[in-house]
Parts: structure tokens; C-alpha cells; sequence
């Protein structure tokens, strides 16, 4: 019947497949109703079914699914049941014999198992996760089917005065049934896409469940008859499987995804409740008809179906529960969460004496993140925050997000950490690697501010903690963001002291090394090429200060090394290769200095990650340590070293060159090639021959 004259578009074959099907049924049914010759109802019967195999398997072809092996195992069964088909109506009809069980019941029956398993294979595909709420549905729809046909169709047969191959035969096929019935109620309760061939094959397994049921019911009752209405079902579904194979959505129905799970609709709670109610509703029928004898069995059903019904509410209270403390952007805690732990946490350090620290972060400038990429790269940048506090906190903490771009952690017990070093490696966590979202943006730098507050210092209530904690944020912003302030908030002139005590250590440095004026030079030149690339104030100031001190660390290496003529050993270049660390450390005892100290330690990194200490490649590496290795760099090499000496700036430009890329970030060296071609750099002081670093 599929044999057409011209070949109609691709994607409508299986509408045509189905006009074509749907003719064919019309004229069997004539046939039947005019009492024409059986050997014209059986062809036209057979080969409906005949169809629908050979349009699953033509369907395989032609879509060419990924997960092709569902497909051709719902094809082999249809293979096998056109088989069946072909064999029933034969002996039945053409000569005559009616004995049963017969071959075809053997078709018939192994049929099923085909189906099953191509059945269980695509809710495998499909499925995400492990959609436990559709497994109970489906659980509680097959308890149902199971229950009805025991009492109706197998308990039955069971009773029935017939020989025992013929009671196994009428046995296995409601049990088979059954078996395809729990299955397919799972896939089309269960997640994943609905598409048209979904429809189409879940069509087909409701019309054959029907189908066969009704046939088991019939002819218990000896009220089935070959040809009434119970073929249009079978035949129904034989299309419906042959349409869904052919149509183009069959290729991702195995496809994993689709609808969310929304949590169970209107419909299906009235249809699971008056599934159940089924049972209880059985009981009263078999009370007012004084026929007890399938009590047990119902009052099981009865216990099963109360079990299941109990286990899918436990999972949607849990699931609400999760959904109101989930934070639905970033996965992390809801502000309510946050508020509603903080007191019992109170609580439970107050009387354990144990200590309790509450952090508040806030991204900075983040307005201007969503004024240039816009929202959703805002919202990517902020699941990327997330992922990153996550990571840089323990399980134990409590990490909120506390508001648009504001996130609270609650530390119980500090494991001995000071909540400001806590804030230290968040903020470093967030600032350490710009965010690259895709979208073809280049990946955005974004920093936070923290503010700390401790149990019973700083406060003895929740809000007096958090107001603490949000007090000591404010200062921070005021400092020029991206670092992280204890409350309460030390006066401001203690940073500038910290600062200039590390200014003067550098001094020393230089002087040491006769490198005079090397810190503040590339303090200067950072400055100028961070402003020429565009960077903000706050860049600018990072990069000045971070070029002025880049080279403390430099003090804790011993004088003789750097005052040496000879070649260095292995061992000395190993220290001198230590002071990016050393540097580090120091910046980082001064509180605000968090972002500084990043940089110095990052100054010997390369773009091509070959640098040290921490092999950091491209952007990886903080933009103002990618300014200062430019800046330093130009500074040795006009610099005199024991064993080779100055150069000139026309041979400094072209080393510049011969780095681009590989040393040096290139986008830099342009910039800082440019202000030297307009002059705009000045020279460095006259050095003295010390030893590189
Ligand atoms: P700073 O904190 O450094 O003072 O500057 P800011 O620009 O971050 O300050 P402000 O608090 O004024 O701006 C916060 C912005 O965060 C405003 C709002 O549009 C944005 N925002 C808040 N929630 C979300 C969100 O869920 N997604 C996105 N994309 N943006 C958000
Ligand atoms: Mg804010
Ligand atoms: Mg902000």
C-alpha cells in the first residue's frame, strides 16, 4: 500500500503512510461488513501489519536516529507480530483451523519481550537523572493494571476447566501485556521530548494494550468474534508504529532532554488518583456484591498503591523544599536559607563557644558588566562567581546568594583560619582568571569586595553580625574595591602605612642592587600603559602599585647572591627565581593589599606559560602583571648585567618585538611600543651591574 507513482516530499511520508493505512482499514472493514471473500480480508489485514514493519525498519534508514537500536528492536517486533498476523489469519480463515494455543500464539507471544526491550532501551536514552516521580507514576498506573487483571483476566483463567498449555497460553498474554503496559506508561509519564512521533508510538502502545485486553476479556466471555471491532485498534496501532518510525522526529526521540520537570500537572494527579482510587472502589463493589474472594489481593494492591502514593509525596515535599533554599540562577543558597540558619547558628556557637564568621561579597562595578555584554553575560558571570566561591569554600559553610550580585557565607567553626584569610581566598578565587563566557566576548576581569564580621567580637544578634559584615563591605568599596576588610574596618591611614613600608623596603632593594629608581620607573611605566590600554582607575592604581613594589621580595634573598661576579649556581637561581612568592607574602600581610600582591607574584609569569612560579599562560595571568613583565622587562634589558652589558633602546624595542606573543602579551608590548615612540616614557636612571631577577 506504501507503492506511490511519484515520490511525495520527504518529511510528510509517514501522513502519507497513514492516508494510505487509513484507506486500506476502510476497505478491510467493507470486505468484513459485505461478507467478501476471506482471502481478500486476511491480504488486506496482513498486510497493514506487514506495513507498519517495513515502514520501521524504512524509517531507520531514512532518519537515521542516533540511537538506532531501539528502533530496530520496536521493528523486529513488529517483523515478528506481521508474522503472527499472517499465520493467524491463514489457518484461521483460509483453512479453517481454530485450535489454540497455535504456532502464531508463540509469534504472538515472543513479540513482546522485542518490545520491551526497545522500550526500556529509549527511556534509558532519554531519561537525565533518574525521574524517580515517573517511575512511581508508572508504579502506581501498572499496580493498578496488575490488580484489574488479576482479578479479571488472570484469576480467571486460572479457575478456568482447560487443558495447561491452553491456561498458560491465556496467562502469558495478559501477563505480557502488563509487562508492555508498566513500560510504556513509564515512557510517556517520564521526562524527555514529546514530539510527534512520541504521540504516534505512544498511540500505538495504549491501542494494543486496549486491544488485547479487551480480546483476553472477550474471550473469557466467549464474546469475541474474528473481524469486529477490536481489529480496527490492532490495526490503528499497526499504523501508528509505522507513521512514527517514518516521521522525521523519530531521529532525537531518544535524544536526552525536553520538557523540565515541572512537578505533576492538574491532569495527572486527577488521573493517578482515580487510578488508585480503583482499588479501594473494587472492594466496595465485591462488599455489595457479598463476593470476598479477592480480598487479599486488593488489600495488597490497596497497601502498595498507599506506599507509593506516600513515597511521591515525601519526593515533592523535598523537592519544594530544595527549590525555596536554592537559589535558582546559581544553585547556591536563598537569602532565606541564610537568615534562617544564621540564628540557630548563633545559637549553637554561643553554646559550643566555638567561633562563627559571616562574610558579605559584592561584585564590583557589576552595573557596567551588564551595560556592556549585557544581562544574560551578566547572569553567566555570576553562575561563574558561584562556581567559584563554591569551590573556594567548604561543604560546611553556608554560601548564600544574598542578593542581585551579592553573596553572604556563614563559617562555623573556622578551622583555624581568620575569617580575613577566608575573605582573602574568595576574592582571590574570583579575581584570580577573567571569565570567559562564550558568545564571542573576550573573557570579562571581574573582582569582588568582602566585609567581615566575627562571633561575639563584632556582634552578638544576626543583625548586628551581618549589619558589622555589611559595614566592613562599604569600607572596602571605599578603598578602591577588590579587597577584603575586616570589621571593624581599621582607619584608612594604616594601609597608606602599610604601603609605605613596603615603598621603602623596595628602595632598599634597589639600592642594594644599584638599580636605583628601577621600582618607581616601573610603577610609572605601568601607570602610563595601563591608561593607554584603558584600563579603569582602579587598573591604573594596581598597576603603579604593583610596578613600584614588584620587587620586595628580592629582600629576602640573600645580599651575596645578587652582589656575586660569577656565573649563579643552580641553587642561587632557584632562590632569586623565589622572590615573585616572597613578594607576595609581604603585600599580602598588608591589609587592601590582596590584588597588589597577586600581581607581584604573577610579574615573572609568561603569556606563552613557560614563567614562574606558577606556569599561569595568557590570560590566566592578571592584566597588570601582564603591564609589568613589559615594563621590567625593558628595564633589564637596558639595564647593565655581569655578563653582558647594556643595551640600547633600538636593540630594547627589537627584543620587545622578538617577544611578542611568547614572553610578552602582544597586546602590551603594542602599547607600550607606542608611548615609547612618542616619548612619552622618559628614561630610567643609570644602573648599577647586579645580578638579573
Ligand atoms: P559596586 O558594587 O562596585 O559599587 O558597583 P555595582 O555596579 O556592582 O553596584 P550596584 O549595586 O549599583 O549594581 C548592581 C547591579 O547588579 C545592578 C543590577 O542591574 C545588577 N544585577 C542585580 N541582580 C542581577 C542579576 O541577577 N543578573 C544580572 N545580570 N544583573 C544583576
Ligand atoms: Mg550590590
Ligand atoms: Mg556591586
Amino acid at each position: 500500500m506504501e507503492k506511490r507513482k511519484s515520490a511525495p516530499p520527504a518529511d510528510l511520508i509517514w501522513a502519507y503512510y497513514l492516508a494510505a493505512g487509513a484507506l486500506t482499514v476502510a476497505a478491510y472493514y467493507t470486505a468484513v461488513l459485505t461478507g467478501g471473500p476471506p482471502v481478500l480480508r486476511v491480504t488486506l489485514y496482513c498486510l497493514v501489519s506487514a506495513s507498519a514493519a517495513a515502514a520501521v525498519l524504512l524509517g531507520c534508514v531514512r532518519n537515521r536516529p542516533r540511537s538506532w537500536l531501539p528502533w530496530v528492536l520496536l521493528g523486529l517486533s513488529q517483523v515478528v507480530y506481521a508474522a503472527a498476523d499472517a499465520n493467524f489469519y491463514v489457518t484461521h480463515f483460509i483453512l479453517g483451523k481454530t485450535s489454540f494455543p497455535a504456532p502464531a500464539d508463540v509469534l504472538y507471544l515472543s513479540h513482546y519481550p522485542l518490545v520491551v526491550a526497545g522500550l526500556v532501551l529509549l527511556i534509558r536514552r532519554r531519561t537525565t537523572g533518574r525521574d524517580v516521580p515517573s517511575l512511581l507514576d508508572a508504579a502506581l498506573l501498572a499496580v493498578v493494571a496488575g490488580m484489574l487483571s488479576w482479578l479479571y483476566l488472570i484469576g480467571p483463567q486460572t479457575e478456568a476447566d482447560s487443558p495447561l498449555l491452553v491456561k498458560v497460553a491465556s496467562m502469558a498474554y495478559p501477563m505480557m501485556d502488563l509487562a508492555m503496559f508498566a513500560v510504556a506508561v513509564r515512557l510517556i509519564l517520564g521526562r524527555g521530548r514529546r514530539n510527534t512521533a512520541f504521540v504516534l508510538l505512544s498511540t500505538n502502545l495504549l491501542a494494543f494494550f486496549a486491544a488485547d485486553s479487551t480480546y483476553v476479556f472477550q474471550q473469557l466471555n466467549q464474546t469475541y468474534a474474528a473481524g469486529n471491532f477490536l481489529d480496527a485498534f490492532w490495526l490503528s496501532g499497526n499504523l501508528a508504529l509505522g507513521a512514527a518510525a517514518l516521521h522525521p522526529s523519530m531521529a532525537h526521540l531518544a535524544d536526552p532532554g525536553g520538557t523540565p520537570d515541572r512537578g505533576p500537572g492538574p491532569l495527572r494527579i486527577t488521573a493517578l488518583c482515580a487510578a488508585a482510587l480503583i482499588a479501594p472502589a473494587t472492594l466496595l463493589v465485591q462488599y455489595a456484591n457479598g463476593a470476598y474472594s479477592s480480598i487479599p489481593i486488593v488489600g495488597c494492591a490497596c497497601a502498595v498503591l498507599f506506599v507509593l502514593t506516600i513515597a511521591r509525596l515525601a519526593g515533592l515535599v523535598s523537592e519544594q523544599r530544595r527549590l525555596a533554599i536554592t537559589d535558582g540562577l546559581t544553585g547556591l543558597r536563598t537569602r532565606r536559607y541564610f537568615e534562617a540558619e544564621l540564628p540557630a547558628e548563633i545559637a549553637r556557637a554561643r553554646r559550643a563557644g566555638s567561633p562563627l564568621a559571616v562574610l558579605i561579597a559584592d561584585v564590583d562595578h557589576f552595573k557596567s558588566i551588564n551595560d556592556r555584554y549585557g544581562h544574560p553575560c551578566g547572569d553567566r558571570v555570576l553562575v561563574e562567581i558561584s562556581r567559584r566561591l563554591r569551590r573556594a569554600t567548604r561543604d560546611t559553610d553556608i554560601l548564600a546568594r544574598y542578593g542581585g550580585e551579592e553573596f553572604a557565607l556563614l563559617i562555623r567553626g573556622s578551622g583555624g583560619e581568620e575569617p580575613a584569610v577566608i575573605g582573602e581566598r574568595i576574592r582571590r578565587a574570583v579575581a584570580d582568571s577573567p571569565v570567559a563566557i562564550d558568545g564571542g566576548h573576550p573573557p570579562i576581569e571581574v573582582t569582588i569586595s568582602v566585609g567581615t564580621a566575627s562571633f561575639p567580637l563584632h556582634g552578638k544578634t544576626p543583625a548586628d553580625l551581618v549589619g558589622a559584615a555589611d559595614r566592613a563591605l562599604y569600607a572596602a568599596k571605599n578603598r578602591g574595591r577588590d579587597r577584603v576588610v575586616d570589621w571593624p574596618a581599621e582607619p584608612e591611614p594604616d594601609e597608606d602605612a602599610g604601603i609605605t613600608y613596603l615603598q621603602r623596603i623596595a628602595d632598599e632593594v634597589d639600592s642594594w642592587l644599584s638599580t636605583h629608581e628601577h621600582g618607581r620607573a616601573v610603577g610609572r611605566w605601568a601607570a602610563l600603559v595601563a591608561g593607554e590600554l584603558g584600563r579603569s582607575p582602579a587598573s591604573v592604581r594596581l598597576a603603579e602599585l604593583g610596578g613600584r613594589l614588584h620587587d620586595v621580595g628580592k629582600i629576602l634573598i640573600p645580599k651575596e647572591i645578587w652582589e656575586k661576579r660569577e656565573p649563579l649556581t643552580e641553587d642561587e637561581w632557584k632562590q632569586i627565581r623565589q622572590h615573585p612568592v616572597y613578594g607576595y607574602r609581604l603585600a599580602l600581610a598588608v591589609p587592601g593589599l590582596g590584588g597588589v600582591a597577586d600581581v607581584i607574584r604573577q610579574h615573572h609569569e609568561r603569556f606563552d606559560g613557560q614563567g614562574y612560579p606558577d606556569r599561569l599562560a595568557g590570560t590566566a595571568i592578571r592584566f597588570e602583571a601582564r603591564i609589568l613583565a613589559v615594563c621590567d622587562t625593558w628595564a633589564a634589558i637596558l639595564a647593565d648585567r655581569p655578563y653582558r652589558p647594556a643595551r640600547t633602546e633600538p636593540e630594547a624595542v627589537r627584543e620587545l618585538l622578538d617577544a611578542r606573543g611568547t614572553q610578552l602579551d602582544p597586546q602590551v608590548v603594542t602599547a607600550f611600543l607606542d608611548l615609547h615612540a612618542r616619548g612619552e616614557l622618559g628614561s630610567l636612571p643609570r644602573a648599577g651591574v647586579t645580578q638579573a631577577g
